[in-house]
């Protein structure tokens, strides 16, 4: 298998990493997730623009174009034959003896990417997943697609453990998003989500999502859900790349709505379905 290396498409075998780069060391870097359907990647420039933004937040400047980044990914996808995929790509601030503050310029980032295959979860978007809710302890900067996934990986485990397939996380009484996804619940034929604020990192599926929603009539809401309410939505799912719309039917154990995926939910799954066929054929 091939992986991005810097600006070098290279063997596994061959890529070196050093036991100060700061990614390793401070999680001090940024990743994107892409999906890759059919042979292409599906919401590349999305990807891209948001790894651009989170560079920008923590002051590490990427040192390609968008357009050559681009072309990379393509590459990598391409000498990899991925069909049915992904591409995980992150750059860190390089490396340099330890220490806290940001090392001289000269300190080139280290960009990592590589592929896999990975299939559609059918099965789980068909019949639902259960979820637990956890309360959110992450910093105030979500909004960041940080290497920093401590928080995240901790509820994550917990939920796990608990035999559930997400964290719902919530901030008090708020429900912010999921341990890698976002979340969403239906109550009387709107649909509430949480703002793409600090709190929250603002899913490109979120934003497919949203449009779908406009599509097929759901009015969304984009407002905190609150935590005392959540069993009472008629129906309620999470998003991500990887998940996409993935019905939750069980939190905390007590059923959601009838217990099974949701008609909107449904609709909104046929919808997306609709985009992905649009973008990999276009
Ligand atoms: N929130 C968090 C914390 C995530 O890690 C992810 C997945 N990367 C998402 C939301 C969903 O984002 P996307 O739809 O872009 O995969």
């Amino acid at each position: 298998n091939w992986v991005q290396w810097n600006d070098r498409l290279v063997k596994d075998e061959e890529i070196q990493l050093s036991k100060e780069d700061r990614g390793y060391q401070f999680g001090d870097g940024i990743y994107e997730v892409i999906r890759v359907y059919n042979g292409s990647m599906f919401t590349a420039k999305e990807h891209i623009n948001r790894l651009y933004e989170s560079a920008e937040k923590i002051k590490l400047v990427i040192p390609y174009t968008k357009d050559v980044f681009h072309k990379m990914m393509y590459d990598l996808i391409e000498a990899n034959e991925v069909t049915t995929g992904q591409v995980y790509v992150q750059i860190t601030r390089g490396s340099s003896p330890r220490q806290h503050q940001f090392p001289i310029e000269a300190v080139e980032p280290v960009l990592t990417a590589y592929t896999k295959e990975v299939d559609r979860p059918v099965s789980q978007m068909a019949n639902g997943v259960a979820a637990k809710t956890i309360e959110d302890v992450r910093w105030l900067r979500c909004d960041i697609k940080s290497l920093n996934l401590l928080g995240n990986i901790m509820a994550k485990q917990e939920a796990h453990e608990s035999g559930c397939f997400e964290a719902i996380l919530h901030r008090g009484d708020t429900i912010t998003e999921g341990s890698s996804s976002n979340m969403y619940g239906i109550k009387d034929g709107v649909l509430y989500t949480h703002p793409a604020t600090n709190l929250i990192l603002n899913g490109i599926t979120r934003r497919v999502i949203l449009a779908c929603c406009e599509e097929i009539g759901l009015p969304v809401v984009e407002q905190p859900m609150s935590l005392s309410t959540v069993y009472a939505n008629d129906e309620f799912f999470m998003s991500s790349t990887t998940s996409e719309i993935m019905p939750i039917v069980v939190i905390d154990g007590m059923p959601i709505g009838t217990g099974l995926p949701g008609e909107w939910t449904k609709k909104l799954q046929t919808a997306f379905e609709a985009k992905i066929e649009q973008a990999v054929h276009a």
